[in-house]
């Protein structure tokens, strides 16, 4: 799988865009955040403090679209590695 995305969740404001765009993929937890669904979760000091998933190629431009539509761009998706987003 060559696409991950990622969500720095410290920094989501919840605004519900990502879960509105892609609920395959996200969706409000009751904090009052996203999460991804099934994601990798790291915690630290008992906040989740990162969310991880590997996606299909098929499952980019939903993400993508997701991505976009953050107001402030924590959402973000790798490539091999690389950030694209
Ligand atoms: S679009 Fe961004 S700020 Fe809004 S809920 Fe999703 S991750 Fe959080």
């Amino acid at each position: 799988m060559a696409y991950k995305i990622e969500h720095d969740r410290p920094n989501c404001i919840g605004c519900g865009a990502c879960a509105a765009v892609a609920p395959e993929f996200w969706e409000m937890d009751p904090d009052g955040k996203s999460d991804i669904k099934g994601g990798k979760r790291t915690e630290e000091g008992g906040e989740i403090i990162k969310e991880e998933l590997d996606i299909k190629d098929e499952d980019y431009e939903k993400n993508k679209t997701a991505a976009e539509s953050c107001p402030v761009n924590v959402i973000h998706i790798l490539k091999d590695g690389q950030k694209l987003i």
